[in-house]
């Protein structure tokens, strides 16, 4: 076979993950899982410490043991708690990343252990939310990098879908990704000429997606139950009321895309009622985070407006999530449109997929060109893919206790470098203080000097001077974004280089990463 397909793309989501490949043909093929299923749950069973299942029967396992059973683990990727191994909530203290492995082990397993490939799985590209930031996506890498991948490139989920999308027009277009999954939120606004694709403005909400509907279904069916029953219980009442409901609400939630009615039967303890939900009850119930990714929608849209991208000329619904009749309605009435549907479970691992396989033909035909190989790559059918991204965060350092200068700003265009100068302010001064932060701050012209409480440290570190220096020396400090939207930071004192690493807390030495795999290698997967 040929080297450049035995690269796979992965979407890690929230609720539900996905493998995909480019076939011989040159077709992104989704892979099943052992289920016969396309996408497979994000839920972790933990049996015990190295005895793990993965998927379908693991979620079925959230009201029975929900201490030992993990779902929407993507929601922790870059809290610092969460990834505090001594106090963290997780089974036997596994952290975010380690149990994402576990996702991702599962997908692969089950693709080498269905699939015709010659070779294990190994070559990856993974997809994250471009609202992630340089923790997150580093976070990220390493989940796959724990699981025993080879980690090609991290790219953003709409990015993807702009991909798998841009294949399927030869005209040049802006075109707008609105991608409601299940506990994240993106929009994209991406121009897609052929093979190439440039993003223009994304943003979004971290924290909002198809979980949210499902809850407040699941609040109203409890309320149901509570007027029928006399009781006034709360969804936090106990974990195997919260999880039957929030389990049933999204059953609804799905059956409801296709269907105007449905009814559910509830049963907790001896009791019971029977309810009754109207898609409209559901649409009004929910309208409130509707709205909230409308609003994102707009704010992303004037960004664009602001790069000169006056006109959208389509608008793509991707996702799980966007498949509720309500979201394609009330993104058509606010913009004027006619949305379509682009394979919304599938279309992002695909479009890693398409990625994995252009790096893999770029870096065969560099290879070949350069005498490292005597294998000329065969040429590919479709069109070669470029991607021209851009950063979803903004970058700063302090310029007092207070007060943060933004160096960096969301929206550029990746890769990107910006270097500040400052100046000691004593002679012989002993050090300097640099603290990197991140924000989502999106106006160069108004968000230049921000208060640092609406910033995100990521690092503080003071930096001794070698030399004594007079008062006034100019330090300068380089912010350095890759075209995956990584961060590093470098500092100069005339020639000298500080030895300044940006290690963030939560993200691994490659150390720690040799351990965590070490451990999860033990572990038995189903
Ligand atoms: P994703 O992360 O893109 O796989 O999206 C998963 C989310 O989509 C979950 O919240 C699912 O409940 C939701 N979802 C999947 N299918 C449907 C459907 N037919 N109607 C409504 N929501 C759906």
């Amino acid at each position: 076979m040929d080297n450049t397909r035995a690269v796979y793309g992965i979407d890690l989501g929230t609720t539900y993950s996905c493998i995909a490949q480019v076939d011989k043909f040159d077709q992104a093929v989704v892979l099943r899982n052992f289920e016969g299923d396309s996408t497979t749950p994000s839920a972790v069973f933990f049996e015990g410490p190295d005895r793990v299942v993965v998927g379908k029967e693991a979620k079925g396992m959230l009201p029975v043991e929900p201490d030992n059973t993990v779902v929407f683990v993507k929601r922790e990727i870059g809290i610092d708690e969460a990834f505090d191994k001594a106090t963290n909530k997780f089974p036997y203290h596994y952290d975010p990343a380690e149990i994402s492995a576990f996702i991702l082990k599962k997908l692969v397993k089950d693709a080498n252990d269905l699939g015709d490939n010659p070779e294990e799985i190994k070559d990856v590209v993974i997809t994250c939310p471009a609202y992630f930031g340089t923790k997150e996506r580093m976070q990220t890498k390493q989940a796959g990098e724990i699981a025993g991948l080879n980690v090609l490139a991290i790219i953003n989920e709409p990015t993807a879908a702009a991909i798998s999308y841009g294949l399927k027009t030869d005209q040049k277009k802006t075109i707008l990704v609105y991608d409601l999954g299940g506990g994240t939120f993106d929009v994209t606004i991406i121009n897609v000429n052929g093979g190439a694709i440039k993003v223009i403005a994304t943003g979004g909400d971290h924290h909002l997606g198809g979980v949210d509907w499902d809850t407040l279904l699941a609040e109203y069916m409890l309320s149901v139950f509570n007027s029928e029953n006399g009781t006034s219980y709360t969804l936090d009442e106990s974990p195997e009321l919260k999880y039957t409901l929030l389990l049933e609400a999204e059953m609804k939630k799905k059956q409801l895309s296709a269907k105007e009615k449905v009814r559910a039967n509830i049963q907790f303890q001896g009791m019971q009622a029977r309810v009754e939900i109207t898609r409209d009850l559901f649409d009004s119930l929910t309208e409130g985070r509707l709205e909230e990714t409308v609003d994102a929608t707009r704010k992303v849209i004037e960004i664009a407006q602001q790069k000169g991208y006056n006109n959208i000329d389509e608008y793509i619904l991707v996702g799980g999530s966007s498949r509720m009749p309500q979201i394609k309605a009330r993104i058509d009435r606010e913009f004027g449109c006619d949305s379509k549907y682009n394979d919304p479970d599938e279309c992002v691992a695909k479009g890693a997929a398409i990625y994995a396989m252009n790096a893999a033909y770029n870096q065969a035909m560099q290879d070949y060109e350069e005498g490292e190989s005597d294998t000329r790559p065969a040429p590919l059918r479709t069109d070669r893919t470029t991607v021209v991204n851009v950063t979803s965060k903004t970058y700063g350092t302090d310029v007092n206790t207070d007060d943060v200068a933004n160096l960096i700003f969301a929206n550029t265009t990746l890769p990107c470098k910006v270097t500040d100068t400052f100046l000691t302010m004593y002679d012989n001064q002993s050090a300097v203080a640099i603290k990197v932060s991140e924000s989502d701050f999106t106006n160069p012209e108004t968000d230049r000097i921000v208060k640092a409480k609406f910033c995100n440290i990521l690092k503080e570190e003071v930096l001794p001077l070698t030399k004594n220096w007079p008062k006034g020396t100019p330090v300068s400090v380089t912010f350095e974004l890759d075209h995956e939207g990584i961060l590093k930071v470098y500092a100069y004192v005339d020639k000298d280089k500080l030895n300044f690493e940006l290690q963030i807390t939560g993200v691994k030495s490659q150390e720690e990463i040799s351990k965590s795999r070490e451990i999860i290698s033990k572990a038995v997967i189903e």
